[in-house]
This record gives structure tokens, sequence and C-alpha cells, in this order.
């Protein structure tokens, strides 16, 4: 087996010298001077004393207030928009999906993009390994399908961009990037374009994969009626004779899959498609795209382009009940094997770059031994949201939109939501203490069903079969679940606790 590298030199330098490179990196970027001119970080840097010359080093860091989401979109509001850039010019703007509200605008500058198109580089070779996983530039060419969600969304125009980067970087190749809302016309193209490889969202595959089941004898009589060959007679008769899977009609050599965790979705894609998949991880604000390696032992999280430092849970706890706190981090590769916490990074991005910049995601480090495949970057695996923005498969929403909507609700007192899974599919219980008990039960169920389903984007993932019909209950006494604080938990997640649902992959 022979493992190819983009740029070996950086992706296998040891560990303590990745550190001290990236660490230097932070000195000659002149990255602190630069961020320093932000209005984004301004203030509280001077209410904290922070000097951006003193700052060399993970323990320098330390010194430094985190930033989060919050701070960009009061900023955003604040400022001008120019008064947020570090850089002489900007090329390009970038949004989030603003699920919590106002998407985040994120500048970046030509450096920005030429960073963003080495890492598309060291993401196309990550899959070597095994004779199915050559990169592109090695296989010469072939079609890419990819899953995006619909405008304005930049993070999830990601297939396309990366497909510029590719034209850029020669790297062979075609790119057939589709909106999921539009996925019926895209997959019966697609099948006629014979992709092999897929970009996707998890829950999207697995939905691509439901319809596909569903849709295959049509479209195989639809192929057979335009033009009769043997093949295509055998095509339609195996359609007809046994569950078709989507492996037989999208011959998929690999794919990469991002957007939320891929753990629940891995044995059913596996399944349905006939490869191991990837896992990747991107975010608008942080530069870059990373992704698992052949081996599938957890995302590759590039140190020598960022400072990573690892929120422990109980930090986070403890800057839910104080927001003056100034939580103890630990350099990621420092952070024990399953340790989990909120990641924060700091990056030399020209435009925009980001300091101590809490992501929100909650991660849990896999290990920061130098991995099988020879990289020694560590290796993490994205969990889910932190802050107040529930995940239930690819759909969010916000915990505040949720409390404003479920407050209508007749003599509702409390309520506890439970996010889990039957199979793959995400699978949400709302439990509730109502006093007085209605009377009607079964309509006040209905209506609490309906206010929770009307915010966000779960109406959309219910209507397309991406979540489970949530279930209501009426409960006498919420089983507590409390956090550092002594604050109620709103919402537990199933995994968090351990008692998931099966991981079956029923594919329906
Ligand atoms: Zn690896």
């Amino acid at each position: 087996m022979v493992v190819q590298y983009y740029d070996p030199f950086h992706e296998c330098m040891p560990l303590a010298e990745l550190v001290s490179y990236s660490e230097r990196r932070l000195v000659e970027t002149r990255t602190m001077e630069r961020a320093s001119r932000s209005l984004l970080y301004q203030e509280r840097w001077a209410t904290a004393g922070v000097l951006p010359s003193e700052i060399c080093s993970y323990a320098d860091l330390r010194r430094i207030p985190l930033t989060n989401g919050s701070h960009i979109r009061q900023a955003l509001e604040r400022f001008d928009p120019q008064q947020l850039v570090c850089s002489e010019s900007v090329r390009l703007w970038a949004s989030t999906s603003g699920t919590t509200g106002m998407p985040k605008w994120i500048p970046r500058a030509d450096e920005d993009l030429a960073f963003s198109r080495e890492m598309i580089g060291r993401f196309a070779y990550m899959g070597t390994g095994g004779p199915k996983e050559l990169p592109v530039g090695v296989l010469g060419g072939g079609a890419t399908l990819g899953f995006n969600a619909p405008a304005p969304a930049v993070t999830d125009a990601l297939p396309a961009t990366s497909a510029l980067d590719g034209m850029l970087l020669q790297l062979p190749g075609e790119t057939i990037p589709i909106n999921y809302t539009e996925a019926e016309d895209a997959l019966l193209f697609s099948l006629r374009r014979k992709p092999q490889y897929f970009v996707a969202f998890p829950s999207i595959a697995m939905r691509v994969a439901e319809v596909l089941g569903a849709q295959a004898p049509a479209a195989a009589r639809r192929e057979l009626a335009e033009r009769f060959t043997l093949t295509r007679l055998l095509a339609y008769l195996v359609t007809r004779v046994k569950k078709i899977r989507p492996r037989d009609l999208l011959p998929f050599q690999w794919g990469v899959f991002s957007g939320e965790p891929l753990e629940p979705y891995r044995q059913a894609i596996r399944q349905a498609f006939g490869f191991e998949p990837s896992d990747a991880y991107a975010s608008t604000e942080f530069l870059g795209m990373m992704r698992d390696c052949f081996r599938h032992e957890g995302i590759h999280l590039w140190l020598d382009c960022c400072l990573a430092e690892l929120l422990p849970e109980e930090e986070i706890e403890r800057t839910e009940a104080n927001p003056e706190y100034l939580p103890r981090t630990i350099p990621i590769w420092k952070a024990d094997p399953g340790q989990r916490g909120d990641l924060v990074v700091t990056n030399f991005a020209q435009a925009f770059p980001l300091v101590r910049y809490r992501t929100s995601d909650l991660v849990q480090v896999v290990s920061a031994q130098c991995c099988a495949c020879g990289r020694t970057h560590p290796r993490i695996r994205i969990l889910h949201r932190s802050d107040d923005v529930v995940n239930v498969g690819i759909a969010r929403f916000s915990i505040v939109d949720l409390q404003q909507q479920l407050e209508g609700a007749p003599g509702l007192q409390r309520w506890q939501l439970r996010v889990g899974r039957t199979g793959y599919k995400p699978r949400m219980v709302l439990q509730a203490e109502v006093s007085p008990r209605p009377a009607e039960e079964a309509a006040w169920k209905k209506q609490a069903l309906e206010r929770l389903l009307s915010v966000g984007d779960l109406r959309v993932a219910f209507d397309n079969r991406l979540i489970l019909e949530p279930i209501i209950e009426i409960v006498s006494a919420l089983a507590e679940q409390r956090t550092y604080s002594g604050k109620l938990r709103r919402v537990i997640y199933e995994e968090d606790t351990g008692s998931q649902g099966g991981n079956d992959g029923t594919l329906n």
C-alpha cells in the first residue's frame, strides 16, 4: 500500500516541531498585530490588557479572551464591515447559514483563497492508501456529485468553490454541484453521468439511498423505453426481482461527508453505496477543509495551519454560569484520547484572522499519536453544537426559538428535549410537565408537535423525511439533568448519555 501526500513535509512533520512551527507562524505572519486592527477584538483585548506583540505561543494565548459567533454577529451589527477587515483588500465574502438569526459574513483576501486551495490539494490526497482510493489526479478524472444546501449558505457551496480550486490546481475531474432541494432531477441526471465520487451531508446521502430504492424501477423503465439494449433489459429485470441498492445504480468509488457527524450513518452508507465513507469538517469562519485519511480514525486537524485548543466540557459549563470567567483550555495535542470539549482555534488568515475563536463545535479527541497513514496531525471527531443551536441530523434550530414557541402551549410548566436516533434517523422526544393535565391529551400533543416543527428548518427536514416524527410525551416529572451551574438541561443528546438507540443502519 502506497500512501501519497500532497505536502509530505508539513503533513508528516513530528508533532513537537509542528507545534513550534505554528507558534513561529503566529509571529511571522503578524497575525496578532493584524487582528488587533479589527473592532471585533479591540475593545475586549484592551479591557483584558492584551498586547499583541507579547503573544507568541500557546501559553501566551491563554491571556486572551475567547471570541465566539455571537461576538462576530454583534460586531457586524455595530460596526461598518470595513472596521472588521484586517487586510488591504478583500476578494470574497462568505456567509454562514444564519441558523440563530443573522448570518455571519466573513471576508477572504487573495492569500486566504490561496491557502484554501492548498488545503484542497491535501484534501484530494487524503483518501490514498487503498486500491479504490486514489486521488482524482491519479485516476485521471471522473465526475463528483456534490450536494449543497440552498443559497446563501456559502459554506455549503464548497463543492462548487472546490471545483474552481481543482481547476487552478489542475486536478482533473468534473463536478456536478447540486442543491439538495432539487435532488430528484439531479439524481436522474446523475444516473446518466455515472459519477464516481460523492460529496454530501450524511443524512442527504441516506435520503438519496431511500429515494433511489423507491424510484429505481421507474428510472430503469424510462431508460428501457428510450433505447432498448440487453443490458438495460437486464438492469430493469434486476430492479424487479431484488431490492435495488444505490450501489447498483451509482457505482461511487468514494464519498466524503460533512455538515453533521458521519458516525451514526457510517454503516448505513457503507451498505447502501458500497464504499467506506470519509468524514470531513469545514466552517465558513475557519479556512480550509479537513477530513479523515483512509484509516477513517478521526479527522486530521492541520496543526501547521492553526493553534488549536480544547475547551473542556466542565469549563464550558463554568462559562455558561459566569460569562466573565476566563476558562482554562488545553492545547489540543495535550488532551487525552476521548476527552471532549469545544474546539478553539487561532489561525493565520489575512482578511479575518480568528484568534481564540470558540467554534461551539463540540469535538472529541481521538488521538495525538502519529496516525498509521504517516500524518502527525491530531485526530478529532465532531459531535454536535455546544451552544444554543440544536442539531437534529442536518436540521438545526435555536433553543431560544423553541422556548418562545412552547411558551404558548397551555399549561406547559417545564420541558426537556431528548435528541436521539432510531437506526440512523434522527428522532426527538419532547417531554413536558403540564399542569393542569390537559383533558384532551391527544389534541395538546398535536399542538405541541406543530409548535416544535415550526422552529428552524425542522418542518422541511420532516417533510423530506430527513428526521422521524417527533414524539411528544406528557410526564409527571422530568428526569432531571442539570448543568454544572445547576440549570435544567433543555436538550439532552442521547449519544452523550450513552442511551443511543441501535445503529443498525435501517434502510426504509
Ligand atoms: Zn491518518
